[in-house]
C-alpha cells in the first residue's frame, strides 16, 4: 500500500516550527488588540454566493475556488479569502461601528503550488467598519507596519495606491478602456480576448507583455475625484507623520473587485518577487452595501503567515522557541510518584513532564536534559520509602538535596521564581 501523505498543495507543521506560528499569531493578537480589535470567528465554507457577490470577474473566484455540492444539495465554497466571510457576520449580526475584528485561520485557493503558494494557506488579518475617516487607513496600515517590525522584520516595502471610488473610478475605467483598446495586440493570450469586463485586471497581470502595457497606461491616482484626492492625501500625510515611510504604486489594483480609495500591499524584499507579497488590504466603502447590507464603509487587510515565517527565515529573525518545561520527574521507583507529582505541579502552574513505560533511570535523565527543564525531582526506591523526593538543578553546580513530598511544590515554586 503507498504511503499517505498530505494532498499537494498542503503541509504540516510539526514543533518546533509550529511554536513560530504560536509567536506569530500572539505578537499579532497583541499588536491589533492594543488598538481595539476583537477577534472574530467565521466558518471556513460559506455559501458559494458570498464569494461569488465579492469578485466575479477575478481569477479567485473564476478559477481557484474550492467549490462543491453538499448531501444537501447547497452550493458551499472553502473560503478564498476572510474579507467576505467578516463582511457577511457583519451584515447578519450588525454590530455597533465602527467596528474593529481580527481574525486568523486558513484559506483555500486551487494555485499551481510553488514556495509560498499554497492551496490551504493561512492568514491573520483585521476589518474595521463604519468609518470613512481617512485616519482609520492610516491606522490600519500602521498596524500591520507594527507587526512585521514587533516580529524583527526589517525589510519590509510599503506600496500605496488609490482606486478612487464610484465617482472617478467610471470615467477612468472608460479612459483605461480606451487605451487597452488601441494596445490590444500587445496583451498575454489571456487578456487580449478578454479586458473589457474588468479593464483594471491588466494592471494585475504577472505576464510580462500586460506588464509593458500596464507601465504605460493612464493611472487612477492622476485622475482622481476631489474627495478621493483629499483622503489620499490624508492617508499618505499621516503615513509620513508616523514615520512609516510608503512608496507610490500606481498599478496595484489588488486581486479582489471590491476596493475602493486605498489600496496597499507589503512586499518583503528578502524574498523571491514573484512570491514576495507578505500581505496586502485596502479600502472596500461599497463592499456591504453590495453584499445586501446598509451601506457601510469599510477597510482591512489580511498578511500572510506563511509568507512571513519565510521572509523571517530570509532575514534571520524569529527563531523557532525551543519547547521546554520547568520541570521534569524522574521516577525509578514504580512511576506512582511521577503520575502524582506532575498533575500536584500543574495543578500550581508549573510546566511538568515524566517519562512513561518504566524507562531506566539513565533514559529518563536523558529525557530530562532534553526537556529543557532546570530542575528534575528524582524518586527512587529510598525516596519512595521515605516520603521524599530529590530536587536537583539540571544546570549550574547541580547540588541536590531531599526535600519532603508534602513540601515539594512550594519548594519547586520557590526555586523557580525569578
Ligand atoms: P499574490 O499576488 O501573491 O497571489 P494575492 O493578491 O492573491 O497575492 P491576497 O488575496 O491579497 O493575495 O491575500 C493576502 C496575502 O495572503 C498575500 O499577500 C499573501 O501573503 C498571502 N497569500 C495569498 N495567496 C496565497 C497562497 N496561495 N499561498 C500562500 N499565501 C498566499
Ligand atoms: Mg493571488
Amino acid at each position: 500500500m503507498s504511503e499517505l501523505r498530505h494532498p499537494i498543495g498542503t503541509f504540516d507543521v510539526l514543533t518546533p516550527d509550529s511554536r513560530r506560528w504560536e509567536t506569530l499569531v500572539g505578537v499579532f493578537a497583541r499588536v491589533v488588540e492594543g488598538a481595539g480589535y476583537g477577534l472574530v470567528l467565521t466558518p471556513t465554507f460559506e455559501d458559494l454566493s458570498v464569494f461569488q457577490r465579492v469578485g466575479a470577474s477575478t481569477d479567485i473566484v473564476r478559477k481557484e475556488m474550492y467549490d462543491f455540492e453538499d448531501k444537501g444539495g447547497r452550493r458551499i465554497a472553502l473560503r478564498p479569502e476572510m474579507t467576505a466571510s467578516v463582511v457577511r457576520a457583519y451584515i447578519q449580526h450588525r454590530p455597533t461601528t465602527p467596528w474593529k475584528a481580527w481574525y486568523v485561520g486558513s484559506n483555500f485557493r486551487y494555485e499551481s503550488p510553488q514556495a509560498g503558494r499554497y492551496r490551504e494557506f493561512h492568514q491573520v488579518g483585521i476589518e474595521a467598519f463604519g468609518a470613512v475617516d481617512a485616519d482609520l487607513d492610516v491606522e490600519v496600515i500602521a498596524l500591520g507596519w507594527e507587526f512585521y517590525r514587533a516580529l524583527g522584520l526589517r525589510r519590509i516595502q510599503l506600496l500605496v495606491n488609490s482606486l478612487g471610488d464610484a465617482t472617478c473610478r467610471p470615467p477612468y475605467r472608460a479612459l483605461l478602456l480606451e487605451y487597452l483598446e488601441g494596445r490590444r495586440d500587445d496583451l498575454c493570450d489571456e487578456h487580449r480576448e478578454r479586458f473589457a469586463d474588468n479593464p483594471l485586471r491588466i494592471l494585475d497581470c504577472k505576464r510580462p507583455t500586460c506588464h509593458a502595457v500596464a507601465a504605460e497606461a493612464p493611472k487612477q491616482v492622476e485622475h482622481l475625484c476631489d474627495g478621493c484626492a483629499t483622503h489620499f492625501a490624508r492617508t499618505t500625510g499621516g503615513l509620513d507623520s508616523l514615520g512609516i515611510p510608503w512608496t507610490l504604486a500606481t498599478d496595484l489594483v489588488r486581486g479582489l473587485d471590491y476596493y475602493t480609495r486605498t489600496t496597499f500591499e507589503y512586499a518583503g524584499l528578502a524574498l523571491q518577487s514573484a512570491q514576495n507579497a507578505v500581505g496586502g488590504g485596502g479600502r472596500y466603502d461599497g463592499l456591504v452595501e453590495e453584499m445586501g447590507g446598509p451601506a457601510t464603509p469599510g477597510i482591512g487587510f489580511a498578511l500572510g503567515v506563511e509568507r512571513i515565517l519565510m521572509a523571517c527565515d530570509a532575514e534571520g529573525t524569529l527563531p523557532s522557541p525551543p519547547a521546554t518545561v520547568d520541570v521534569f520527574v524522574v521516577d525509578f521507583a514504580g512511576g506512582s510518584a511521577a503520575r502524582d507529582l506532575t498533575a500536584q505541579l500543574r495543578s500550581a502552574g508549573i510546566r511538568a513532564d515524566r517519562a512513561f513505560d518504566g524507562r531506566s533511570p539513565k533514559a529518563q535523565f536523558k529525557s530530562a536534559d532534553r526537556s529543557g527543564a532546570r530542575l528534575a525531582l528524582v524518586v527512587g526506591p529510598d525516596e519512595e520509602a521515605a516520603g521524599t523526593v530529590v530536587v536537583r538543578p539540571m544546570a549550574g553546580d547541580r547540588q541536590q538535596r531531599p526535600v519532603e513530598r508534602h513540601r515539594v511544590v512550594a519548594e519547586v515554586s520557590r526555586l523557580l521564581a525569578p
